[in-house]
Formats: C-alpha cells, sequence, structure tokens
C-alpha cells in the first residue's frame, strides 16, 4: 500500500524526535508499505530563518528570501534519511527541483501547478522510503518558490493525490481534531471522524490544525486525510467524505478572534447602494464575511459587515472614497470583537441547533451583534471579551443536550 505521510515541525524538533519518528517510519516500512514522507523544518527554524534575513534587512528580497526559507525543510530530510539509514531503512531525500514540484511564480504564496512522479516512483521502485521537502516549489524560471507559511500539508496531499495513495497521514503534536480547542474548553473530545466540508469550515474559522488549502485540495481530489499524534499510539481523526447516514448534528465549535465591524450607516435607501459598497471592497480585494442590512426607515438605512482584522483599514479607506457614491459619511467600526461557530454537517435538516446556541448565550447573559448561517453553520458575532465563556457556554449545552459532538 502506497501512503503518503507528514510529520510537522514540533514532531523533527530535535535529533531524539527525529528518531522517534524514524521509528515510526521503520515500523511502517516493515509492514510493507511504500512510504513517500513530506516534512516540515525543524522546530521553530523557519522563523528564525526569517528573523536571521530581516537582521540583514527589514525589505529583503523575495526571491532570496524564498530561496533561505526553503532550506528548513531540506535539512529536515536530509537529517532524516540519515536517521533512517542508521536503522538500517533505505532512504532517500528530495527536494523540490529533484523531483519537480512546479509552482507559480509568486515568491512566498506559490501554488502548486504540476508534480512529477517518474523520479518519486523510481525510487519507491529501489524500496526506498523517499523523503520530500514539504512546503517549496520551483517556478518557471527554474527558481525555489515557497507555498505559503503552513503549506507542508499542501505538499502532502497533493502527493497523495498525483501518487493516488491510500491515505495521506497527518503527523503533528495534537492528537487529532477536536471538538473545540482543548485549550480552551477541557470538556472537548476528539473526533474520530469529520466531513471535508466541516473541516473546511472549521480550518478557516481558526482551529487550525491543517492548513486550509490542503483541505480543498483533499476534498477536490478524494485523498482521505488521517489526523494523527506523532508521539502516541492513539488514534486520531479521519478527515474525508461525509457519509450520507449517520452526520453528526453538530461535529466542532470554533472562536475566530480575528474579525472586525464596520457599520456603514443612514445609507440611501435605493438600488444598487448594496451593489456599489460590495464591489468598490471586492475590487481593493478586501473579502466581506458576515452582513447584515436593517429595514429602510426615512429613505434611509443602515448595512454592517465584516471583514478580518488586517483588512479593517483599507475598507475604511475605500468606505472614504465613495462617500459621495453612498450618501453616507458616518462610518462606525470595532475590532474588538469574535465570531463564535457551530458547526456540522447533520444541522441543515435539524432546526433545533440554533435555538439551543442561543439558549447557551442568554444563559450566560452575552449579547448577539450579529448571525449568519449557512447549511452545515451558525455563526454570531460577539464582544471578543465573551468569546471563551460564549464558546464554553455553547459546548456544554450541546453536549449536556445529547447532540453528539463527538462519539
Ligand atoms: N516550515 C513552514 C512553516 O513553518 C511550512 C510548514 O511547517 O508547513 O510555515
Ligand atoms: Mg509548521
Amino acid at each position: 500500500m502506497l501512503i503518503v505521510q507528514k510529520y510537522g515541525g514540533s514532531s523533527v524538533a530535535n535529533t531524539n524526535l527525529i528518531y522517534n519518528v524514524a521509528k515510526r517510519i521503520q515500523k511502517s516500512y516493515s509492514q510493507g508499505d511504500k512510504l513517500v514522507v513530506v516534512l516540515s523544518a525543524q522546530g521553530d527554524t523557519t522563523d528564525e530563518l526569517k528573523a536571521k534575513a530581516m537582521e540583514i534587512t527589514s525589505n529583503p528580497s523575495k526571491r532570496e528570501l524564498d530561496m533561505l526559507l526553503s532550506t528548513g525543510e531540506q535539512q529536515s530530510v536530509a537529517l532524516m534519511a540519515m536517521a533512517l539509514n542508521s536503522l538500517g531503512v533505505p532512504a532517500v531525500s528530495l527536494n523540490a527541483a529533484q523531483f519537480g514540484l512546479y509552482s507559480t511564480s509568486n515568491y512566498g504564496n506559490a501554488r502548486i501547478k504540476r508534480i512529477d512522479t517518474e523520479r518519486i516512483n523510481a525510487e519507491l521502485e529501489k524500496n526506498n522510503v523517499v523523503l520530500i521537502a514539504g512546503f517549496q516549489g520551483i517556478n518557471r524560471y527554474g527558481d525555489i518558490t515557497t507555498l505559503g507559511r503552513g503549506a507542508s500539508d499542501t505538499t502532502a496531499v497533493a502527493l497523495a493525490a498525483v501518487l493516488h495513495a491510500a491515505r495521506c497521514e497527518i503527523y503533528s503534536d495534537v492528537d487529532g481534531i477536536f471538538t473545540a480547542d482543548p485549550r480552551a474548553i477541557g470538556t472537548a473530545k476528539k473526533l474520530n471522524f469529520i466531513s471535508y466540508d466541516e473541516m473546511l469550515e472549521l480550518a478557516s474559522l481558526g482551529a487550525r490544525v491543517l492548513h486550509n488549502r490542503c483541505v480543498e485540495l483533499a476534498k477536490k481530489y478524494s485523498v482521505v486525510l488521517y489526523v494523527k499524534s506523532s508521539l502516541t499510539d492513539d488514534e486520531g481523526t479521519l478527515v474525508g467524505e461525509d457519509s450520507k447516514m449517520e452526520k453528526m448534528l453538530v461535529s466542532g465549535i470554533a472562536i475566530d478572534k480575528d474579525v472586525s465591524r464596520i457599520s456603514v450607516v443612514a445609507l440611501k435607501d435605493e438600488p444598487g447602494i448594496a451593489f456599489k459598497l460590495f464591489s468598490a471592497l471586492a475590487k481593493e480585494k478586501i473579502s466581506v464575511d458576515i452582513i447584515l442590512q436593517s429595514i429602510g426607515r426615512n429613505n434611509t438605512k443602515d448595512i454592517s459587515f465584516t471583514v478580518a482584522k488586517d483588512d479593517l483599514d483599507k475598507a475604511l479607506e475605500v468606505l472614504e472614497n465613495n462617500r459621495a457614491f453612498l450618501g453616507s459619511d458616518k462610518f462606525i467600526h470595532d475590532n474588538k470583537i469574535a465570531k463564535v461557530s457551530v458547526v456540522g454537517a447533520g444541522m441543515a435538516t435539524n432546526p433545533g441547533v440554533a435555538s439551543i446556541m442561543f439558549e447557551a448565550l442568554y444563559d450566560v447573559g452575552v449579547n448577539i451583534q450579529m448571525i449568519s448561517t449557512s447549511e452545515i453553520k451558525i455563526s454570531v458575532l460577539i464582544d471578543e471579551k465573551e468569546a471563551d465563556l460564549a464558546a464554553k457556554a455553547i459546548h456544554n449545552k450541546f453536549m449536556d443536550n445529547n447532540v453528539n459532538l463527538a462519539v
């Protein structure tokens, strides 16, 4: 069976940990599996390399920065090959240029375009464990790119897709995907299974166990993911296509603090205003999340919406520049807010979820500023200070009501 494995930076942070992983690889190898193993840079290496660059200049060339950052992963794979060899396991390390992972040209955040499989397959034929430097590609100039922070996950899933691997195992220092952040909510439980769609919602909501693009890619190519700890033999979490049979009503609660709210007060209440407002924002590539419009009164209305914290200043600038169009110059904003969401594939067919969530918020006296819903998610916007309290209350309420949240 061909398996792609990926080990995160914390799993290979030092020599002991490298040997810990090497022994796990040895065990799979001795069971007869063919293994392609993607590694991240050791521990905080990527951050340290970046800091080194900043010591030289605050504005390094993006090409040279990628040249530097990509060395972290190369160190990991070379060291792991040595460790495996010393355990008697044949292994070879490869970087993106050696096997051919072609990406777009934009340094720092390149996208994968194509992967050659010949070299990897040839090494597997020779019974080698193939160690792949994650997070990097080469562009059409033959230069090294990096694929965005945390993108080794995406390297692994892309490889699993093109190599038609049986599955992609993602190892890190967490035990799997939980119903909530276990550091914030002690009663959070590990999930045995979560669907791609639910995972995508949770990944984008700041429950960052997996790189968002890796989940999108896994869904697109039906790559089954298995998220697991590299330090224990405990079962992890499978991420796959939703089974039609028993959808989890609620699988997780996530808190996203990267939100700010803008209210545009007393806009003209006439057709085309929302179009003008949001197309002006879209032109500046500002994504808008929750939108709420008030009922018109005296020929005016209010529109409130949320953007990522980083986009707040730019969004306010866009509004200033479009005052005349909008017929409003009253822009109120708040970035001390948080979005708390309940995610579950089964909630589309069950009307009770929202009321349980709102009751939990009422119980702890948390005021809801905005609400948004989709087929598999309900989000509320609340005061940032109350986010942990609210998430805990909602989580416990669902557990008390026996609404699954992990089996
Ligand atoms: N080493 C890279 C980073 O820290 C890639 C990764 O870990 O996935 O972002
Ligand atoms: Mg990392």
